[in-house]
């Protein structure tokens, strides 16, 4: 189709800018009213994006989703079945040897390590358990708040202090990477000690990590479904800007240059790209976005094509701090209950952080190249039954804070006039779950200032 450079005029009620987990929620929400979704990609669901073969999948973005709140509500919704994750633990791969971590105990004793390795160990999990049932408690208790502004100024690595065992210091660089996409040098210690707490303290929240059928893109496949036409693909956001009555959002389609005047928008794209699109913003709300930052993963997913039982299919994830890649998740294990086992299955293989950053400067080629050797390394079973490895570069997983980047937080969650924020950063532990939510709160303030239909 020919582009035109005359700029179309177009109208609605409320635009949602970004067509990720946020923006889907916040229009799913808002279905009953005018609501028009722009997204720059050519599919929606951003950071949510799973590849299928046959009966298997492979998470290529978000891996597992908790087992409540809207999401959930939405798969309900939908009757979509839920592979579970009820039984299913985690290991640690080293020296060759496979050992079940989900009691951290066994960790420490029953793989090969020296008694200063040991001791390392022992003191990062006492710094990060020590402090996991304040983190747990309601954030308005004194002891909470105490507790998590300690952590909030101080960076992650502090488990590491004195910590002589290289082996141990490895381990963490490793867990950071794998859970978080970046170094423990650069995050406040708050979300590492949180999500490395629960994994160590409390494997019994494991079960209530879900795998819908189809993966994670079945979530943002479904909410797309119902919002139809209402998302408008190939449709980058150029700028937006407001006064007290609306605001106005210039955008790109194939058709050429757009402007649409709506009374309200939701704006649902990562941290750095809300201050491009939006040069108006307040120099309060800029300093709160420049102090999000992302991590970064390089993720090559494998389908296999092994026969029987094999010693990963009980494991979720499996640790890999040797590797070119930190972690290999295993998302056909949802899969692995009842009856015999089904020939085949689905591994990813995940390098976060300073790994990720060293792979980017690499061809695809290459990165593929290097994890199918170690995959092989890893398990040498699996020597002629890899499938093609598909490859993602992740610039953005989750947001985290620098120490006391996350004090200027607040001012995200207050609109702009018409126009309202919604992402994985807004609220506490950045994730899936709180990009459906805060997408879904942002779409609840916004009917809430809007008169009701008559
Ligand atoms: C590899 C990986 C693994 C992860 N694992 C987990 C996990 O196990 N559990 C968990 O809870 N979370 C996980 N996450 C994080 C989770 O995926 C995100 O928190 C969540 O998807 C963020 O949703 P969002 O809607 O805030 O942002 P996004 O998904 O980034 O959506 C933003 C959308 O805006 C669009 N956009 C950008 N610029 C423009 C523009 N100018 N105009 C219009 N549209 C634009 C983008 O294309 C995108 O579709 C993971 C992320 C990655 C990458």
């Amino acid at each position: 189709m020919a582009r035109s450079r005359r700029v179309r005029d177009e109208s609605c009620e409320v635009v949602v800018v970004g067509a990720g987990m946020a923006g889907l929620m916040a229009a799913t929400t808002l279905a009953e009213r005018d609501v028009v979704v722009l997204e720059a990609a050519g599919r929606a669901g951003g950071r949510v994006d799973s590849a299928r073969q046959g009966d298997y999948w492979i998470n290529l973005g978000t891996q597992f989703t908790e087992g409540t709140g809207p999401l959930i509500d939405a798969l309900h919704r939908h009757q979509i079945p839920m592979g579970t994750l009820e039984g299913k633990s985690v290991a640690l791969s080293l020296g060759g040897k496979q050992v079940d971590t989900s009691n951290p105990f066994s960790l420490m004793f029953r793989s090969r390590m020296s008694f200063l390795d040991r001791l390392g160990l022992a003191a990062v999990g006492t710094r990060i358990i020590a402090n996991v049932p304040f983190l747990e408690m309601a954030p308005e208790k004194r002891w909470a708040k105490r507790v998590r502004a300690k952590l909030d100024a101080r960076r992650a690595d502090f488990v590491l202090n004195g910590v002589k065992s290289e082996l141990a210091r490895e381990m963490v660089r490793s867990w950071s990477g794998q859970w978080m996409g970046c170094e423990p040098d650069e995050t406040a210690a708050t979300q590492f000690v949180y999500s490395m707490g629960i994994l160590l303290t409390d494997p019994g929240k494991v079960p209530n990590l879900s795998l819908p059928e189809g993966g994670n893109q079945t979530l943002t496949d479904i909410l797309s479904e119902d919002l139809g036409d209402r998302i408008r693909l190939n449709s980058p956001v150029n700028s937006l800007e407001w006064t007290a009555d609306g605001v106005v959002v210039d955008y790109e389609d194939e058709k050429g240059p757009a402007r649409l005047n709506a009374r309200r928008a939701i704006v649902a794209v990562p941290a750095d790209i809300a201050v491009k699109i939006m040069p108006g913003l307040p120099p309060e709300y800029r300093k709160a976005f420049d102090a999000i930052h992302y991590g970064r993963y390089v993720v090559v997913g494998f389908f296999t094509h092994e026969e029987g039982p094999q010693r990963w299919d009980d494991y979720l994830a499996v640790s890999t701090p040797e590797l070119s890649f930190q972690a290999v998740f295993n998302h056909a294990t949802a899969l692995r209950r009842d009856g015999p086992r089904k020939p085949g299955g689905a591994l990813a293989c995940f390098a976060g952080g300073a790994e990720a950053d060293k792979l980017f400067e690499l061809t695809d080629e290459e990165i593929v190249a290097r994890f199918t050797a170690d995959l092989l390394t890893l398990y040498p079973e699996l020597n002629g039954k890899l499938g093609e490895g598909i490859l993602r570069r992740h610039p953005r997983v989750v947001p985290f804070w620098a120490p006391d980047g996350r004090a200027s937080l607040p001012t995200l969650r207050q609109n702009l006039g018409p126009v309202y924020l919604a992402g994985d950063y807004q609220l506490d532990v950045p994730s899936l779950a709180d990009a459906a939510n805060s997408g879904q709160q942002a779409a609840e303030k916004v009917l809430a200032s809007l008169s009701p239909r008559g």
